[in-house]
């Protein structure tokens, strides 16, 4: 049995090309500053995003960890929004590891974080508080794209309180195509940007965290010190890099994908499925209707997630068919 994986966009195998960029990548070690092609991809990433420099990370999670750590010091606190993977989804490192507060604030329906929320949220110079240091945004945010006028209202309110801001751009680029803006005009409003190669663009495994030449200086140690630096890291910054010349511009199959999901999931009795921005359809299951569906999909081949809502994501890996076989897999269930 085929198995059409709608589980994340991280569960894409890297394609034949992409091997081929990987055998061939120019070697080094990276710890010494020696890898050609890891510094290749550091270059061409801080340009694409219009910042001064960037560094190759193992993961989305340690791209988000070092950023807080080169913006704050222990005991300042991060302005966040509830369900982002900066603070829900990356096991409490930013207290654990960074020793910073966060301070998560409900989303709008829209994904973004109101700017009376973040005005409010924001503690007055005095000792009884953590000290608001850093804004952090997410974009895409499940799935939305926040639009570019938001990001530049909340990054300069940020600003005139004295807060330097962060985006978890893990998946910038499906913001960035869904929004049809280059990636650095949504990056330019923001000091540090984090991005994953591993989620739509299919690469498999890394992330870079982008900003200024000292706050990379900084985050370069914390990479080290979180065992973060990786020695002939340039197989992986090759898949990387042939993920930016190849798998940009498709990720608006994806996008389209997701919305053939979404119109064939229309009218499902018990069902009720968010219009898709991007690349992923998140749903809501009426009462207990919801029972046994994760196992059932699987029975038939189709993996998804259910933790909060039922969601599917698509990617490089699924194509029209596979989501054609999930439609009929969730309507066998509810018409049963
Ligand atoms: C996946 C993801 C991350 C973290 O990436 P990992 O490489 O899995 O650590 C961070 N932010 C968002 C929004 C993500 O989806």
């Amino acid at each position: 049995m085929k198995i059409v994986d709608l589980r994340s966009d991280t569960v894409t195998r890297p394609t034949p090309a992409m091997r081929d960029a990987m055998m061939r990548a120019e070697l080094g070690d990276d710890v010494f500053g020696d890898d050609p092609t890891v510094n290749a991809l550091q270059e061409r990433i801080a340009a694409m995003l219009g910042k001064e420099a960037a560094l190759f990370v193992p993961s989305g999670t340690q791209g988000n960890l070092v950023a807080t750590m080169s913006h704050c010091q222990r005991g300042d606190e991060i302005v966040i929004g509830q369900m982002a993977h900066h603070y829900r989804w990356e096991a409490g490192g930013a207290a654990v590891l960074a020793s910073v507060q966060p301070q998560p604030i409900e989303h709008q329906a829209d994904g973004t974080l109101s700017l009376a929320d973040i005005a409010a949220a924001i503690k007055p110079d005095d000792s009884h508080f953590a000290r608001t240091r850093l804004l952090a945004l997410e974009n895409t945010f499940g799935g939305k794209a926040l639009p570019l006028t938001y990001m530049a209202d909340a990054t300069a309110l940020a600003r005139s309180r004295g807060l330097a801001t962060h985006l978890d751009g893990a998946r910038l680029f499906n913001a960035a195509v869904k929004l049809d803006v280059a990636a650095r005009d949504i990056a330019q409003h923001f000091d540090s940007v984090s991005v994953c190669f591993s989620k739509g663009l299919g690469a498999p495994v890394g992330s870079a965290l982008v900003g200024s030449r000292e706050l990379i200086a900084r985050a370069h140690r914390w990479r080290k010190m979180l065992g973060g630096g990786m020695r002939q890291a340039g197989v992986l910054a090759a898949a990387a890099l042939h993920a930016l010349d190849h798998h940009i511009a498709r990720l608006a199959d994806d996008h389209r994908l997701a919305q053939r999901l979404a119109d064939g999931l229309q009218g499902v009795p018990g069902l009720s499925v968010e219009p898709p921005q991007t690349n992923m359809v998140f749903a809501d299951v009426e009462g207990e209707r919801g029972k046994g569906l994760i196992e059932h999909l699987k029975s038939r081949g189709v993996l998804a997630t259910g933790l909060y809502r039922l969601r599917f994501v698509t990617h490089l890996d699924v194509d029209a068919a596979g989501i054609d076989h999930a439609i009929a897999a969730v309507r066998q269930h509810f018409v049963r």
